[in-house]
């Protein structure tokens, strides 16, 4: 892990200008809810975009006709772990049946013919390397909503 400064929007806008071309040819449009950019933390930027585009590629392959996908990032305090900043990726998709959730995070699992099943630990393991954790809500018939959550240590503003 090679650690600096760096600000979880600017690894949302570099993953989107990365996946423009893809996002087109799945017919996904993104849109990115941000109140101002976030406040650097100390992580691996190429890791966390890594991870971003897991998630923005496993939304594309689940809305076979195309969609919506919309990153939500924000600013919190949750306790007992105090302060974090959370990114959530949601998409207009058929979601994760209830009975599979509990699966999505192991290795090799995939419900994909070509599927590798080791998107979603990757994912995992980065957000975890920076202290972090993932969570998946699923409402039947609504979407999916991954959230990546990282602690923030950073300058009270
Ligand atoms: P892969 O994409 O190779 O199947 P992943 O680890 O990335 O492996 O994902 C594992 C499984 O989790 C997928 O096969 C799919 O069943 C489910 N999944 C992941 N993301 C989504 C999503 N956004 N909507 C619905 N199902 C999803
Ligand atoms: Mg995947």
């Amino acid at each position: 892990l090679t650690a600096q400064p760096v600000s979880l929007s600017d690894v949302v806008d570099t993953t989107l200008t990365l996946l423009k071309h893809r996002l087109e040819s799945y017919n996904v449009t993104v849109t990115v809810d941000r109140v101002r950019p976030l406040p650097p933390i100390n992580a691996d930027p190429d890791q966390l975009k890594e991870a971003l585009v897991n998630l923005v590629l496993n939304a594309c392959e689940a809305m076979i006709e195309g969609g919506e996908i919309l990153i939500r990032e924000e600013v919190g305090v949750l306790d007992p772990h105090g302060r974090i900043l959370a990114v959530r990726v949601s998409d207009s998709g058929p979601g994760v049946p209830q009975a599979l959730v509990e699966n999505i995070f192991q290795p090799f699992f995939t419900t994909k013919g070509e599927g590798s099943g080791l998107g979603l630990p990757i994912v995992k393991r980065i957000v975890e390397e920076h202290g972090g954790w993932i969570t998946v809500q699923s409402p039947e018939g609504k979407g999916t909503t991954f959230t990546m959550v990282f602690p923030y240590e950073g300058e009270r503003e």
